[in-house]
């Protein structure tokens, strides 16, 4: 039984994920969950990763041709249908017209009746640069700018209608107001992560993300009566 908090199964769920692997940490129960119910769900990776590694030998390049088969592998675990990929350097997102436009484009383009994202504002714990500036220029590409047609207007001509998502589910926030039940899925969750490899080496490491994802899920979970949940921050765009 879903309690008042949660949020009904969508048709199309537009997933738009700063780095490789965000998105299995922020959604990944979710997503594994509601594709198994029927809902279509496409990725936005917005950059390739390609600093994300402490291992001496690692280059950039060959960092992000790891990252970008994890992703691939940890997208088909799940059973995401699609993954866009914007190939940004990591770390070097800005809230510019041409990324606003690539998320406007995407908006457009699958027409999702929801999308999950990193929320942009936090107070009291720092936040990677990366997930601020996606959270902000998806929020913004949302609303106004896939809604109205004169935004982006090249769009039109490519065959690309606006579009009015009507919610927003954010997650890593502090404030979440929604609550998924991952009871079913977090296994899936689990064995998404893990194929981020380069971000978790051994089994030692994997066997101490799996822990973590339990207690964080389960911490979640005890705020709306389910055992493993996933929090978002919604907003609804009723304009
Ligand atoms: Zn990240």
């Amino acid at each position: 039984m879903e309690n008042n908090n949660s949020f009904p199964v969508p048709g199309r769920a537009l997933v738009i994920t700063p780095h490789p692997d965000d998105s299995e940490l922020g959604c990944g129960g979710t997503v594994a969950k509601w594709i198994k119910q029927g809902t279509e769900v496409v990725y936005v990776l917005c950059t390739n990763g390609d600093k994300g590694s402490s291992d001496p030998d690692m280059t950039s390049h060959k960092l992000a041709e790891l990252r970008k088969i994890e992703q691939q592998k940890a997208a088909e675990i799940l059973g995401v249908a699609e993954v866009v990929r914007l190939d940004y350097e990591d770390g070097s997102l800005e809230d510019t017209p041409l990324f606003r436009g690539q998320i406007v484009e995407a908006i457009r383009r699958f027409r999702p009746d929801v999308a999950l994202f990193t929320d942009p504002l936090r107070t009291e714990f720092y936040l990677h640069r990366d997930h601020r500036i996606a959270g902000t220029v998806t929020l913004d590409a949302l609303f106004p700018y896939a809604r109205d047609r004169l935004h982006y207007p090249d769009h039109e001509s490519e065959g690309l209608l606006p579009h009015k998502t009507p919610d927003a589910l954010m997650w890593g926030s502090e404030s979440p107001d929604t609550f998924i039940n991952i009871t079913g899925s977090i296994d899936k969750k689990i064995e998404a992560l893990v194929a981020h490899k380069t971000q978790i080496p051994s089994c030692e490491e994997s066997d101490e993300l799996a822990n973590l994802v339990k207690v964080t899920a389960a911490r979640v979970g005890s705020r709306c009566d389910y055992k493993y949940a996933e929090g978002f921050r919604r907003i609804s765009f009723s304009l």
